[in-house]
């Protein structure tokens, strides 16, 4: 089944309706370079032996080295990876880094493990996948449910793997192991930046808004955190269980110091506490939040959150896609009829990668700069690629989405046709 692979590349379409392109990018584009699969043995702490499936997927490396993150979660499988993977191709030429796009996951519930299994877990993970990975060719990060510790524990299993150190394998790790300061609220920063914009464009007052944020990990959490400490107002909470409702706004510090501290600590990664027992306001179901009567509605959770089946009630104005791939191309046709703005996720997501890419780089050259330079920098590049996509929406009369996939694929191909094609082969010209 690739349901989810099959809906994510239906979005070329209409882009390639707009661009003129070879028709070998439109076959180059439609299936991923790479896939692995691999079943990872992990000694559990009661002695018993579990095989946990993972996968890595480097969809296109025209542009760069495979770029994008690890996940853990009880539902990965081959046509979501592929399917991030591709979204990852799209979103690195948006942001125009010099990067293609990959992606990882484990199925596995990490909750249910103890510290020393995901340790286990994730070592095992990369020893199964190092001959694929490396700066120039494939460099992982977190994603869903992965983190700074996770990624530190990968890189000194590389580095022991090749014996030697290679900070540049992977970003996202701890800052003492050659990690990026300001790495983890990057994807929250960024998407703010894209919003940002988007607002003052259209000469919208950031503080007349209602906000709702769907999923409090750490993209959701610090977009929140961020966004209230410049005057928005967040008024919807949710994660997997539950989410809170006050039309006075949320504390997202709070909320997320609520959940920290009523947790129960299985893994001690994770947090199972949820917001939805933040005691003093209103409480929603997860779909509710989604539902619910508000300005903007921020997707920050997994994909297919709005779907053909919930699209026709959702009820703001505006959605910011964090998540990758939470409105499906059928609820996209529906939010566009009822005159609904997506802000699209490989835009609105780029932050993550983009502070990746200068972890990266700084690993390479050995030269590190502060936080508040690279913030400057993160917020250069997002406005600047938010800019190039709003005015190609306005040109061309098309949607936000289109028009980042008119940037980012139109960029995809420029290296294609510099790599020689059947026509510029056929022409007879050097
Ligand atoms: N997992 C993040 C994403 O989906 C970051 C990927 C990266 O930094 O490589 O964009």
């Amino acid at each position: 089944m690739k349901k989810t692979f099959d809906a994510a590349i239906s979005r070329l379409g209409p882009v390639l309706d707009l661009i003129d392109v070879s028709p070998e990018v439109v076959a180059r584009l439609s299936s991923p370079s790479l896939s692995v699969t691999v079943n990872i043995p992990v000694r559990m702490d009661d002695g018993s032996l579990r095989i946990f499936e993972g996968h890595r997927v480097q969809y296109d490396m025209t542009r760069g080295p495979a770029k994008g993150g690890i996940r853990f979660h009880p539902d990965v499988s081959l046509d979501e990876v592929t399917s991030l993977a591709f979204w990852m191709t799209v979103k690195c030429a948006v942001v125009d880094l010099p990067f293609g796009g990959g992606k990882g996951g484990i199925a596995v519930d990490p909750r249910g493990l103890s510290r020393l299994e995901i340790e286990r877990l994730s070592r095992g993970y990369i020893r199964a996948i190092a001959d694929l990975i490396g700066p120039e060719n494939d460099v992982p990060a977190p994603d869903v449910n992965t983190n700074e510790t996770i990624m530190g524990w990968m890189a000194d299993e590389y580095a022991q793997i090749v014996r030697r150190k290679v900070p540049g394998v992977i970003t996202g790790k701890p800052v003492a192991l050659g990690g990026l300061p300001g790495r983890e609220a990057a994807t929250g920063r960024g998407a703010l930046h894209v919003f940002g914009e988007w607002l003052s464009r259209q000469a919208i007052d950031p503080g007349s808004l209602r906000i709702a944020v769907q999923g409090f990990g750490n993209a959701g959490y610090h977009f929140a955190r961020i966004a209230v400490e410049n005057g928005f107002r967040v008024v919807g909470l949710s994660d997997s269980r539950g989410g809170i409702y006050s039309s006075d706004g949320l504390d997202p510090v709070k909320v997320m110091h609520h959940k920290q501290t009523r947790r129960e600590l299985k893994a001690m990664l994770y947090c199972d506490s949820s917001v939805c027992e933040e005691a003093e306001h209103e409480k929603l179901s997860p779909e509710q939040v989604l539902e619910q009567d508000v300005d903007v509605l921020v997707l920050a959770a997994l994909e297919n959150q709005i779907t053909a089946e919930n699209a026709e009630r959702v009820r703001a104005r505006m959605v910011v896609e964090i998540a990758n791939g939470p409105v499906t191309p059928e609820a996209d046709r529906i939010l566009a009829d009822k005159g609904v703005t997506v802000l699209p996720d490989v835009l609105c997501n780029a932050g993550g990668v983009t502070a990746s890419y200068f972890e990266w780089a700084q690993n390479r050259a050995g030269i590190y700069g502060d936080e508040a330079r690279l913030a400057e920098r993160l917020g250069k590049v997002m406005e600047g690629q938010a800019r190039r996509v709003f005015d190609l929406a306005e040109d061309k009369q098309i949607d936000l989405r289109t028009a980042a996939y008119v940037l980012g694929v139109g960029r995809i191909a420029d290296a294609m046709h510099a790599t020689g094609t059947a026509e510029f082969f056929a022409n007879g010209t050097p």
